[in-house]
């Protein structure tokens, strides 16, 4: 292999054979390809794109470059989710126990908050004693024990992808659908699933803005799956504004247990159910969705859903009494109620602009070293289609003492991102497209 001679054949549009690519991804995890070429390569990608024969090529490449969990002692089928990325999107938190309490094995590999998205580890962190950083053997345990465990990636899972991801973030090529999806995919498949649910949310709160881009990320994340000999199904799902209420890891574990309790916003409870479903026929544990979707209901109506929740808890080192009694978690020091300046109904919700303004809270971070505050974030009471009272609160924020801003300007940052005026609305759907791999 010449790594100069594989990137001059990608800048001039023409497809590599798949021992190519695998060796220009060797040579870079053995440090022969320097992360010039490796940048000078992705960039290359961006513009020309990848054929599905050589995405998954570099999938698998990824795939390889570290441990691929085999779970295959575990009997039945493991299957686990992926989001794209949301705000206050908490639904694996609900979800994985859902999941489990229906006899799904969900081995659930997810990540921290970075940008104006909130990530699932951070938010489990608010459950005190918590652990995300399990070794392998553990994680094995966890899962024969309760079914489901929720950790972050180690050291050995795909580290091609982690070396790649930090440098196409300082390389301006983060946004192209092959280098994407071969990122998400290469994680997801070492973790030793036999099918995957992936959530990719479309909205000004997502990665992906636009539903013909989030269609085409969908399709390539399908296929890689279905090549790799996975079944994938996609759910593209609405992010125009936050899901449920909370946004900031404590609020938002509170509000996954309110909906585990049976209560909970409905757009959570619509999105949570409907991947919920598609995991339990994935499994095979119900022949139809609709079936399945009864299941989940149970599990949750008869407590058995927050009941497992407690013992992935529990067996993760965290402090099951929190969930009950949640008093227990981390809270904020003050509130600060951001009142409608107007009456109206609430036209829209800048999903993105609310993740930001928990950011600076101090709920996510702007680097990856930043500490993050479990107990700030903002609970959002009218949401798009609302019919709102001059003076009535819109939103709380629930603030600490080493936020990035005052309560004040990210109570003003939270009053810019609601559009009120008089135009009445019907609710969006929130599913809004399904893709089988
Ligand atoms: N998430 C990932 O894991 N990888 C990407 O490239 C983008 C989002």
């Amino acid at each position: 292999m010449n790594a100069y001679e594989t990137i001059k054949a990608k800048r001039d549009g023409r497809e590599l054979p798949s021992e190519e690519i695998r060796a220009f991804v060797d040579g870079y995890v053995r440090g022969d390809v320097p992360d010039y070429q490796m940048a000078a390569f992705c960039m290359a990608v961006f513009f020309r794109g990848m054929s599905d024969a050589e995405t998954g090529a570099l999938t698998d490449a990824m795939l390889r470059s570290g441990e691929v969990l085999d779970l295959s002692s575990l009997p039945g089928a493991k299957v686990d989710k992926h989001s794209t990325g949301g705000v206050g999107d908490k639904v694996s938190i609900a979800l994985a126990p859902i999941a489990a309490a229906c006899g799904v094995v969900v081995p659930m590999i997810s990540g921290r908050g970075l940008g104006h998205t909130g990530g699932t580890l951070d938010k489990l962190e608010a459950i005190p004693g918590f652990q995300v950083r399990l070794p392998a053997s553990r994680f094995r345990e966890v899962l024969a024990q309760t079914g489901a465990c929720l950790i972050g990636q180690t050291e050995q899972l795909a580290p091609a992808d982690r070396r790649l991801y930090a440098l196409r973030d300082v390389t301006a090529t983060v946004e192209s659908i092959p280098l994407i999806a071969s990122s998400i995919m290469s994680k997801k498949l070492a973790e030793g699933i036999d099918a995957l649910v992936l959530d990719v949310k479309v909205g000004s709160g997502a990665f992906m803005k636009r539903l013909e881009d989030a269609e085409t990320l969908a399709r390539a994340l399908a296929g890689i799956g279905r090549n790799m000999g996975k079944k994938v199904v996609a759910l593209l799902t609405g992010m125009d504004q936050p899901l449920g209420c909370a946004v900031g890891n404590a609020l938002e574990v509170k509000e996954a247990v309110e909906l585990l309790r049976g209560r909970g916003p409905p757009d959570l409870r619509e999105v949570t159910l409907a991947l919920a479903a598609e995991m339990i026929v994935l499994a095979g544990r119900a022949p139809t969705l609709d079936a399945a979707r009864e299941q989940a209901r149970g599990v949750v109506r008869d407590g058995r859903a927050f009941l497992k929740l407690c013992q992935i808890v529990e067996a993760q080192g965290g402090d099951p009494d929190a969930l009950a009694d949640q008093a227990l978690l981390p809270a904020a020091k003050g509130t600060l109620d951001v009142l409608a300046p107007a009456a109206g109904n609430v036209q829209a919700i800048d999903a993105e602009a609310i993740g930001l303004a928990a950011v600076a809270l101090g709920a996510g971070r702007a680097r990856i070293e930043d500490p993050v505050d479990h107990g700030v974030g903002l609970l959002v009471h009218k949401k798009v289609g609302d019919r709102v009272q001059a003076g009535e609160p819109l939103c709380t924020v629930h603030h600490g003492d080493r936020g990035r801003q005052t309560p004040q300007a990210v109570a003003e940052r939270v009053l810019r991102a609601y559009q009120i005026g008089e135009h009445a609305l019907s609710p969006e759907p929130l599913i809004l497209a399904r893709i089988e791999g």
